[in-house]
C-alpha cells in the first residue's frame, strides 16, 4: 500500500498553527509577567487605580463589618505619619478622612492656636469591637434583665460588632467621651466651631440630639461622610433584615439578643450624615 503523501500545503499549515499557538503564548506570558511586576511593585496603586471598589482587596461584605485588618488595608494611613494630634500611636483612618481632617484641623488652630484637638479613637475592626462588647455584656451580666433588654442598654452608647462606623475609617472621637466635656471651656469652643464648620470640610456628626432611635447622643464622634455615607447605604443594602448578619457569620456573646435590631442603630443618625 502506497503511503499518504504529504504535501508542502500540508507541512505549512501545520507550522502556521504552531506559529500562531507559539505567539499566544508568549503573548499571555508577557501579559502574566506584567500584571506580576505592577502588583508586586505597585500593589495599592494598581489595585486602586483598576478596580473603582473602595474595599479592595477584601470583599465589600467583610469590609463593612470590620471583618479585616485596617493596618494592612491600602485605603488607610496610619496618623503617626501624619501631623494630626492623638492621644496615642497606632490610630488609622481612611486616607480622604485624613486629608480633610488635617486641612479642618489646621484651620481650627489659626483661630484657635491655643486649644488641641486630639482623636482619641479610630477605626476598631470587628475584634477589637467584640473584645469590648463582650466585657460589657459580661459586666451587666447581674440582675434579672433579660438578654433583649441587657442589650438595649449596652447599646445606649457601644455599637454591636460588625454594625460600628467605627469600621469604616471615616469615624473618630475626639477629645473626651463625655458629653458635658463638649458643653463649657474648650471643649464648647470646639464642639461649636465643628458644628459651624465641620461640613466645609466634609465632616458631619452621625449621634445627634434629638433624635428617637439608636445611640444616645455622642459630642466627641465624627464622621467623614464622603465615603460613610456610601458606607451606610452599602451597609443597610447589604444586612437589613431578618438574619442578615447571623447569615454572613457575626457571631458574639449576645448577639442571638440583638442582632435583629441592628440595623435600627445603624441607620438611626442625624440627617446630616445621610443626605
Ligand atoms: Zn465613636
Amino acid at each position: 500500500m502506497r503511503k499518504p503523501r504529504i504535501s508542502p500545503d500540508h507541512i505549512n499549515s501545520g507550522s502556521n498553527s504552531f506559529a500562531v499557538i507559539t505567539v499566544l503564548l508568549r503573548f499571555s506570558v508577557n501579559q502574566f509577567f506584567t500584571m506580576f511586576l505592577l502588583l508586586a511593585l505597585f500593589p495599592a496603586e494598581y489595585l486602586l487605580s483598576e478596580s473603582p471598589d473602595l474595599y479592595a482587596p477584601i470583599t465589600a461584605k467583610n469590609y463593612l463589618t470590620g471583618r479585616f485588618n485596617p493596618q494592612s488595608h491600602p485605603g488607610m494611613i496610619s496618623l503617626d505619619k501624619t501631623a494630626i494630634p492623638v492621644n496615642r500611636k497606632g490610630h488609622f483612618l481612611r486616607k480622604e478622612a485624613s486629608d480633610a481632617f488635617l486641612l479642618l484641623y489646621k484651620d481650627f488652630k489659626k483661630e484657635h492656636p491655643e486649644i488641641e484637638i486630639k482623636i482619641i479613637s479610630s477605626v476598631r475592626n470587628f475584634d477589637q469591637q467584640k473584645a469590648i462588647g463582650e466585657k460589657k455584656w459580661s459586666a451587666n451580666a447581674s440582675g434579672a434583665t433579660g438578654h433583649t433588654t441587657r442589650a438595649r442598654y449596652i447599646l445606649k452608647y457601644s455599637s454591636m460588632p460588625g454594625t460600628s462606623r467605627h469600621h469604616w475609617g471615616t469615624d473618630f472621637d475626639i477629645n473626651s467621651l463625655q458629653n458635658n466635656y463638649f458643653e463649657s471651656g474648650s471643649g464648647k469652643i470646639i464642639f461649636d466651631w465643628l458644628e459651624a464648620n465641620g461640613a466645609k470640610y466634609g465632616f458631619c456628626r452621625p449621634y445627634s440630639a434629638g433624635r428617637t432611635k439608636g445611640y444616645m447622643e455622642e459630642k466627641w464622634h465624627w464622621s467623614y461622610k464622603p465615603l460613610s455615607k456610601k458606607f451606610t447605604e452599602e451597609w443597610t443594602k447589604n444586612f437589613k433584615g431578618y438574619g442578615q448578619l447571623k447569615k454572613s457569620g457575626i457571631r458574639f456573646s449576645g448577639s442571638d439578643a440583638s442582632l435583629d435590631f441592628a440595623s435600627e442603630y445603624v441607620e438611626s443618625i442625624s440627617d446630616n450624615c445621610l443626605n
